[in-house]
């Protein structure tokens, strides 16, 4: 068995990883892909300490870093399930069954997608979904936020002070958001706000988006909307899925709750990263998760005797 074993190979991950093997226990990383999200982000301008990377080249540096440890790193591997006996056991979709003293779970979570044509061909090349992340390459420009919830209304706030325009476009009659986001938002005069738009497609030239089209759903004409940037904000969903039954406290997301040291409610287990009830999803925040759920781990190690 492991002393850790860490399910999710992101940033969170890998530095749970990195943190656990470097107290000299026994360490392990079962991921299904190396890298998480990050692999599928074209540039990172908010790494701090570095001004420009891109996502494979971080990930590539990750995976470096945890070599340098003695980490036994399994990929191409899905855990399915977590139980408790003498020792913590992860079940992987394979059949197999890994044993460990403590698990962190750090299996990230994936931005809920429109599903309209284009929006897969201009990923990156205008679709953006983390207005903290790319908000600053559209400055000057005007962008479209798809959704009227807390997210979406947030981040048109936030695109606002940094674009030209912002077009908020919700599929329902009102905005979900919080009354006060709403206010502040109705109180910024270059933010539009457009009710019962459903998009049904991203529009571009071939290597850009130029704009998108929704329908009115009150009388079913298409509309189109001419932007530089498409923010969808309809939802983050945590990878937990297959943490349903196992005793763990979720949220009605369905993020793990966790306490300051990265602690959930079963003892030995912990949670670190874009799975968890973290408030911001960030690689840097994610990176400080995991190392501070290692951490965790291993105080519990040392408070608690080997079965
Ligand atoms: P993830 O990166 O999601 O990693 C999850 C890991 O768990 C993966 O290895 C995955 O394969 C694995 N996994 C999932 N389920 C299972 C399972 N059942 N069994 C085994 N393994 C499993 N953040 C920034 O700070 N700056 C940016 O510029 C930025 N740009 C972004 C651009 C895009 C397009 C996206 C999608 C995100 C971006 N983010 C950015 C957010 C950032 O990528 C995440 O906050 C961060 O990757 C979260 O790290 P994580 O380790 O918690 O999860």
């Amino acid at each position: 068995p492991y002393d850790v074993l860490i399910v999710g190979g992101g940033p969170a991950g890998a530095a749970a990883a990195i943190y656990a093997a470097r107290k000299g226990i026994r360490t392990g990383l079962v991921a299904d892909r190396f890298g998480g999200q990050v692999m599928d982000t074209v540039g990172i301008e908010n790494f701090i300490s570095v001004p420009y990377t891109e996502g494979p080249k971080l990930v590539a540096h990750l995976e470096q870093h945890v070599k340098e440890y003695d980490v036994e790193v399994i990929t191409e591997q899905k855990a399915a399930s977590l139980t408790q006996g003498d020792y913590l056991q992860i079940g992987l979709e394979s059949g197999a069954t890994l044993s460990s003293r403590s698990v962190i779970l750090a299996t990230g979570a994936r931005w809920r997608e429109m599903n309209v044509p284009g929006e897969q061909q201009y990923r990156g090349k205008g679709v953006a979904y983390c207005p903290h992340c790319d908000g600053p390459l559209f400055k000057g420009k005007r962008v479209a936020v798809i959704g009227g919830g807390n997210s979406g209304i947030e981040a048109a706030i936030d695109l606002a002070g940094i674009v030209e325009h912002v077009t908020v476009l919700e599929f329902g009659d009102s905005l979900r958001a919080d009354e006060v986001l709403q206010r502040k938002a109705r109180s910024l005069a270059n933010v539009e706000i457009i009710m019962n738009a459903q998009t049904t497609e991203v529009r571009g030239d071939g290597s850009k988006v130029v704009g998108l089209t929704y329908t009115d759903r009150t009388n079913g004409e298409s509309k189109q909307v001419d932007v530089a940037g498409i923010f969808v904000q309809i939802g983050l969903v945590p990878n937990s899925e297959w943490l349903k039954d196992s005793g763990l406290n979720l949220t009605r997301f369905g993020e793990i709750e966790i306490d300051s040291r990265g602690a959930t409610n079963i003892p030995g287990v912990f949670g670190a990263g874009d799975v968890t009830t973290v408030p911001f999803k960030q690689i840097i925040i994610a990176m400080g998760a995991g190392s501070t759920a290692a951490l965790g781990a291993f105080d519990h190690l040392i408070r608690t005797p080997a079965p």
